[in-house]
């Protein structure tokens, strides 16, 4: 069993001050894999103020110089991307299919970052001002469990492209994979204090960081509930916010799609990363009177969504993260039966012969209501519900009728027809006929409209959000 009682602070790897642990169990066998010590306010404070004094001199460097450590940081990730997936297989529970994407591509942000940095004017004449796009300050980095690494490099990135220097909260969930992070960030050769990384629980050490007069912005992904809670608290300190939060995402499958591979590309989005993916689609349209075809095409397509040990390379979907989100799945499927809703495949319970870890079954709902639980809700586990719609105008209502606006997703052969509709969904994204184009060297962005948070990643749009323009007249 690992043991994992350190953090990155000041260019080191310091013990932690706190005292309590958290064993990290393999999802796919329940094994304790490793033992992790939680830091706690003390170990932020630590952190912070190595960051306060390495922004001295980091907010100064010259362009020239953040592109360097960009790049040294990609090449540090990069030379360990086999350890970097199989860690991730073994602590989260990650696919073959995924498990590259996400590794290469958490690398890959660092490449496109130093792009960006040439796209962006950071000093400009605006009538009689002079112009200058300042870094905001001490980043506070708060990541989820279900890309860990990537999350935390979308956020690096363009933090220290911006000349920010950062404390990283990760989840707590994710301690090994983060273990192997930091190695390579020491590794990179990045000055001491600039990035900092502890590691501990949400209230302790990620209440620390957002509510620390030190810390001059809050960077978050994670749910919607929490969010609140950062900005709330990042609120009596006027800290910068972003917010990337959850989602219910519509997948629309328009009428002229061809059926087999809106199929194929509707459980693509819905059961990415093993179902826990933020943008996943699991509302899904279907025109009414395509309903029973469109049924008989998922049937067909879902036998290639084989679950088992993520480790064997035809599995397509993994275990869930832990015990916790395993029983909240079940609960939700369970909750989907109780309000009226119809198992197309799928249900309740274990798939045969992979009770030994958290295995849910790929679950498709169909007779569902945009007003029940299983339509409202982020599930965040393999689980869809289908809903019928009468006409386009019809299916864009249903689509927007959400508290979340993360993404949308649509199936058509039209492609004119499909941004036309896309036009019209409240969403930060929205795929037409594809899967991913996230990691779109032009920086496109990402992010949430409502209760999906506030804010963009990637390219110049996230790179903005750490940087603060001052004008000076003269
Ligand atoms: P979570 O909100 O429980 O935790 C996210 C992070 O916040 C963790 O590091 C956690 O320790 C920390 N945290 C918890 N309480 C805190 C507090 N009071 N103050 C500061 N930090 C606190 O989310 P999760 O379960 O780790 O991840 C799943 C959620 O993340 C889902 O809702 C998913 O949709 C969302 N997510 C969103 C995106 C996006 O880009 N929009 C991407 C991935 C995941």
């Amino acid at each position: 069993m690992k043991v994992i009682k350190q953090h990155y602070i000041n260019g080191r790897f310091v013990d932690s001050h706190g005292t309590e642990t958290l064993d990290i169990v393999n999802p796919t066998n329940k094994t304790v894999i490793a033992r992790l010590t939680l830091g706690d306010e003390q170990d932020a404070r630590d952190a912070i103020g190595a960051a306060k004094a390495a922004f001295q001199t980091y907010s100064k460097t010259s362009i020239e110089e953040r592109k360097d450590y960009l790049q040294r940081l990609h090449d540090a990730i990069a030379a360990r991307t086999d350890e970097h997936i199989a860690v991730r297989t073994e602590e989260y529970g990650g696919v073959a299919r995924h498990n590259r994407f996400s590794i290469e591509g958490a690398a890959k942000i660092f490449l496109n970052m130093k792009k960006t940095l040439d796209e962006v004017p950071f000093v400009k004449k605006v009538g009689q001002a002079k112009v200058t796009l300042k870094p905001v300050g001490v980043a506070g980095l708060i990541t989820p469990w279900n890309s860990a690494i990537f999350m935390v490099c979308n956020k690096l990135a363009p933090a220290l492209a911006a000349g920010c220097t950062v404390v990283i909260k990760p989840s707590e969930l994710s301690a090994m994979q983060i273990q192997l992070l930091m190695e390579c960030i020491d590794s990179a050769g990045v000055p001491p204090g600039v990035i900092n990384v502890v590691n501990g629980l949400g209230h302790v050490v990620g209440n620390e960081l957002t509510t620390h007069p030190d810390v001059a912005k809050v960077s978050f992904t994670g749910s919607t509930i929490v969010g609140k809670t950062v900005m709330r608290n990042a609120a009596e300190t006027m800290k910068r916010v972003t917010l990337e939060l959850g989602g219910k995402s519509a997948h629309i499958i328009l009428d002229d799609a061809d059926i087999d591979q809106a199929a194929e590309f509707v459980l693509s989005a819905g059961f990415m990363n093993n179902g826990q993916a933020c943008i996943s689609g699991t509302r899904i349209l279907v025109p009414e009177h395509k309903l029973e075809a469109i049924k008989a095409a998922f049937l067909r397509a879902m036998p290639k969504w084989k679950v088992g040990n993520p480790t064997e390379d035809d599995i397509v979907l993994g275990p869930l993260v832990t015990e916790k989100q395993f029983n909240r799945v079940q609960g939700y499927i369970q909750k989907g039966i109780d309000e009226g809703a119809e198992i197309l495949a799928g249900g309740v319970g274990q798939p045969k012969g992979l009770e030994a870890g958290f295995f849910t079954k790929p679950t498709i709902f169909v007779n569902v209501t945009n007003d029940m639980t299983i339509a409202r809700e982020e599930i965040f586990g393999p689980v869809l519900s289908v809903i019928t719609y009468k006409d386009d105008g019809d299916a864009v209502r249903i689509a927007n009728d959400s508290a979340y606006g993360l993404q949308g997703w649509i199936s058509t052969t039209n492609l004119q027809r499909g941004q036309a509709l896309a036009d019209q969904i409240e969403a930060g994204v929205v795929m037409v006929n594809q899967v991913f184009n996230l990691f779109d060297e032009a920086g496109a962005p990402a992010g949430g409209v409502k209760q999906s948070g506030i804010g963009r990643e990637f390219g110049t749009y996230g790179l903005s959000s750490y940087l603060e323009p001052q004008a000076v007249f003269f």
